[in-house]
């Protein structure tokens, strides 16, 4: 028999894993509401989107009337009230980021055009939701919502418009071409306001009723920029432009639009005041993009991990039936059953991609959960801090100051056992809406453009593994799962509301932030713990990666490069954005090992789950070992490339070459370095700085030791998948 899987001591897989276990992974068991909206996202996805994908629907540029089924299916299903609360006829309470990332999560199974489609809308409305006037909200939201019975209009659709054409608003988005001015303003009346402003690559933008646009003051009566809400009626010019070309989510929208209205300065996102003659914008449009963005591109995260995750059973399927029907390939035969799945790198490349979707999925939903938390605590904080008469900006950074030593107290108290710690202090701490405030806006901080960046930028890298494993198939409009489709989808996720630069930029500021790195120390404990209890998740190998990250971060903020230049700088990306990288393969790894504690800790209470558990547990625990050792391997080499990289080779400067001794870290270590086998050659000397370097060293090491058995790991899944059955054919187009 050809097969090269290596035979394994444990595992199995029987079932793919299913709503039971994923709501236990995802931590959602014990909300049915959620539940239910994941069954009406699927119905959606599985049905109208697929069919459309299948019938070629995204073959065209324009909103056509079968794409625009597709908004009176999200109408119909619950998926355009879900933004919404209950008072404005929405039926999710209380904050709806993981909701919304649910709803994102199943519609890119399929397809993330779709997904963004419905997304868009609530992107419009964030404007108002995140920093509207009561007003406004109650007016947008209402409108918004599909009509409750008894009640006949129509529903208004939005359109988020930021990016201008070249040379504005891109990735900067301080460059602002759109413009508003005063047209009218008599005395003790509104005033009117002209608004300019044109569109790129705009979604929804075929069939939007309103749009909140970013504009900027061409006129000493309006103060810096702003965000207004356009009216498709307002007078003047509504142009919604030519479609984008798109190579990529078709069933959305996009086109350049022009803008040329007149609005009451009432349309002002969030209000205004009249400071001397002059209108002074409550908030500036960087003030609310900011509040927008922060949310919505977790939800984003998410689409490209629902793409890794349903590339897997298309591709089993391909994979095992891959030879049948061939004249001597009988049934029964390993080659009639298993097909390609007889080929180890075929199965193993499978694994990886697997492995990726599920360290996505766990950092999107566990970065969708925060911000859950996070809302109310905002609000709590600016209730607080309105209470104390302090405004905005620069008078809550001055607040925070204070705050921060107690949240960093808080964090030092929580790293110690309930029994060594001064409970009544933590207790108090604990209940301070400031420092819980500050302790977890510092990790949304971080969680959300991690989440960005790694799971649609490496997700895309992924999703062209999954491709391939298609052979020429998965680059048809023909394949099983639109895997091809997916993959380029996928870039699309990684650029729109801002390309990685713009989250590694991010990253690189809030990932050195005490906050965020006292919390970070704490979980290299974590996961120490977690190794000794749960060995085999890769969380050992993690814990030193991590160490290995810190180590690297702290050298770089203080040492120079070989010209006397400074390291960790805003300026020098060749730094801090591989650093950033390298932090978010941790994250992901990390989150994916947590969701497994969950479902080892909640799984047994699961009765539907019980006796395919312990194969379940298994499989995900060697998934987790295979992606941390990924982790590592990225985060290895990135510290290395910067710990060393930035050193002159002393050896060069004196004209001579590299001995077969002279780049050899170990010697720091006093051993042998080399174990060469080369003859030794003209003597180079001391070539690279190693002093002070013992620590990186052995943490390098020691990261390769934590290395063992991960390739156990990866054998054992790869069997895995030999054995998991799946459904005959797949569920969509249905
Ligand atoms: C299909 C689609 C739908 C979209 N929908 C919307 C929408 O609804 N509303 C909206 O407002 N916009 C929308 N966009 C626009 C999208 O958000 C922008 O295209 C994106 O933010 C990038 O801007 P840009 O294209 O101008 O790229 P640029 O700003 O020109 O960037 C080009 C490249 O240079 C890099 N770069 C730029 N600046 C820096 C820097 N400082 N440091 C390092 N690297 C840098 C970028 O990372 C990128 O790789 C959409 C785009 C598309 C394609």
């Amino acid at each position: 028999m050809e097969h090269s899987v290596a035979q394994h001591d444990q595992g199995g897989l029987r079932t793919l894993p299913g709503d039971d276990l994923r709501q236990i992974l995802w931590q959602f068991t014990d909300r049915y509401d959620l539940q239910m909206l994941v069954q009406a996202a699927r119905a959606v996805a599985r049905g109208p989107v697929a069919r459309l994908v299948a019938e070629g629907a995204r073959n065209s540029h324009e909103w056509t009337a079968q794409k625009a089924e597709l908004l009176k299916a999200f109408d119909a299903s619950g998926i355009t009230a879900v933004f919404m609360d209950p008072s404005q006829g929405g039926f999710v309470e209380g904050p709806k980021n993981f909701a919304l990332a649910l709803v994102a999560f199943e519609l890119s199974w399929v397809d993330a055009g779709a997904a963004t489609c419905s997304l868009a809308g609530n992107l419009g409305l964030s404007p108002i939701h995140e920093r509207g006037t009561p007003e406004q909200r109650d007016t947008y939201m209402h409108r918004a919502v599909p009509p409750q019975p008894g009640e006949d209009r129509e529903i208004w659709r939005g359109a988020f418009s930021l990016t201008e054409p070249l040379p504005y608003v891109g990735v900067e988005t301080g460059l602002l071409g759109g413009k508003v001015r005063v047209r009218e303003w008599e005395d003790g009346k509104e005033p009117i306001l002209q608004v300019d402003k044109r569109g790129r690559f705009i979604t929804n933008m075929g069939f939007a009723n309103f749009v909140t646009a970013a504009v900027d003051s061409a006129d000493p009566r309006i103060k810096g920029s702003c965000m207004v809400i356009l009216e498709q009626t307002d007078p003047g010019v509504f142009d919604r432009g030519v479609p984008t070309k798109k190579l990529v989510h078709q069933l959305s929208s996009t086109c350049d639009p022009v803008f040329s209205l007149q609005v009451p300065a009432s349309r002002i996102v969030g209000g205004y005041s009249l400071k001397d003659g002059v209108i002074v914008p409550r908030y500036s449009h960087g003030e609310i993009i900011e509040a927008v963005f922060r949310r919505t591109r977790v939800t984003v995260g998410l689409m490209t991990a629902a793409k890794l995750l349903s590339a897997v059973e298309p591709v089993i399927r391909y994979q095992r039936g891959r030879f049948r029907g061939g004249e001597s390939i009988a049934p029964g035969s390993p080659r009639y059953e298993l097909g390609l799945q007889q080929k180890e790198d075929a199965l193993h490349r499978l694994v990886d991609v697997w492995a990726t979707g599920e360290a996505a999925a766990s950092l999107g939903f566990a970065a969708a959960r925060l911000f859950d938390d996070l809302d109310p605590l905002e609000r709590q904080k600016d209730e607080a801090f309105a209470a104390q008469g302090v405004g905005g900006g620069s008078a809550q950074m001055r607040a925070f100051r204070r705050v921060q030593k107690d949240a960093l107290e808080f964090l030092a108290l929580q790293a110690q056992s309930a029994e060594a710690r001064d409970t009544s202090r933590y207790q108090a701490l604990e209940a301070e809406t400031l420092v819980q405030f500050l302790v977890k806006d510092a990790l949304a901080n971080v969680l959300c453009p991690a989440c960005k960046l790694w799971n649609t930028g490496h997700g895309a890298n992924m999703m062209r593994e999954a491709v391939s494993l298609m052979g020429g198939y998965g680059i048809t409009e023909d394949c099983p799962g639109f895997l091809g489709q997916k993959w380029m989808d996928a870039q699309l996720e990684a650029t729109y509301e801002g390309p990685e630069a713009v989250q590694r930029r991010q990253l690189s500021v809030t990932m050195v932030s005490d906050l965020f790195l006292t919390q970070f120390r704490g979980w290299i404990s974590e996961m120490r713990g977690i190794a000794v209890r749960r060995p085999g998740t890769g969380a050992c190998t993690l814990a030193t990666a991590m160490e290995l990250w810190l180590w690297t971060l702290r050298h770089l903020q203080e040492a120079t490069d070989a010209h006397g230049g400074k390291l960790y700088h805003g300026n020098r990306q060749g730094v801090t954005f591989p650093l950033a990288d390298a932090l978010c393969w941790l994250l992901a790894s990390r989150y994916q090992i947590l969701d497994l504690v969950e479902l080892d800790a909640k799984g047994p209470e699961n009765p539907v789950l019980a006796e395919g558990l312990p194969d379940l547990l298994g499989f995900l625990t060697d998934l987790c070992h295979v992606q941390a050792a990924s982790a590592s391997g990225e985060v290895g080499r990135v510290c290395a490339e910067l710990v060393y990289g930035y050193n002159r080779h002393a050896a060069w400067d004196g004209g001579v070459g590299c001995g077969p001794d002279a780049c050899d870290p170990l010697s720091v270590l006093g051993a042998d370095a080399s174990g060469s086998t080369m003859p030794a050659g003209p003597k180079a000397g001391p070539c690279v700085r190693f002093d002070g370097m013992e620590a990186f060293v052995r943490l390098r090491l020691k990261l390769d030791g934590c290395l063992t058995g991960v390739r156990l790991a990866k054998d054992r899944a790869a069997d895995a998948l030999t054995q998991v059955m799946i459904p005959e054919a797949l569920d969509y187009p249905a």
